[in-house]
């Protein structure tokens, strides 16, 4: 994961066009593609830099939270209050369903 973490800050920002030959590079992206760790530690230094504080069952629920939040016009799934969590259907009068376990990992949500 140190490896990752390194390769991460020195081509996070890295223009895929210019990076074409660069076999490190290739090795970063295909270190994203095949590691779900490498995806998470991507998320999270995301939520982090925006200043966001969410702490719930899992990354990929933190993500998808952080995403809502930030107006993201893909996500649906939202934590509504302390205790309600639940996917937001827009279009069709933004009906709300709610969930009770993660869609990801599978925990009892609050
Ligand atoms: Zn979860």
């Amino acid at each position: 994961m140190e490896e990752f973490i390194k390769l991460h800050h020195k081509y996070k920002d890295a223009n895929p066009v210019e990076n074409e030959g660069n076999s490190e590079f290739h090795y970063y992206k295909l270190l994203i593609i095949n590691n779900i760790e490498c995806r998470n530690y991507i998320k999270k230094q995301e939520i982090l830099e925006s200043g966001f504080a969410i702490n719930e069952c899992c990354t990929a629920m933190d993500y998808q939270i952080f995403l809502y939040n930030k107006k993201n016009k893909k996500n649906i799934i939202n934590k509504w209050s302390e205790s309600m969590y639940g996917i937001a259907f827009r279009g069709r009068n933004n009906e709300l369903v709610e969930i009770h376990h993660c869609p990801w990992c599978g925990v009892k949500l609050h």
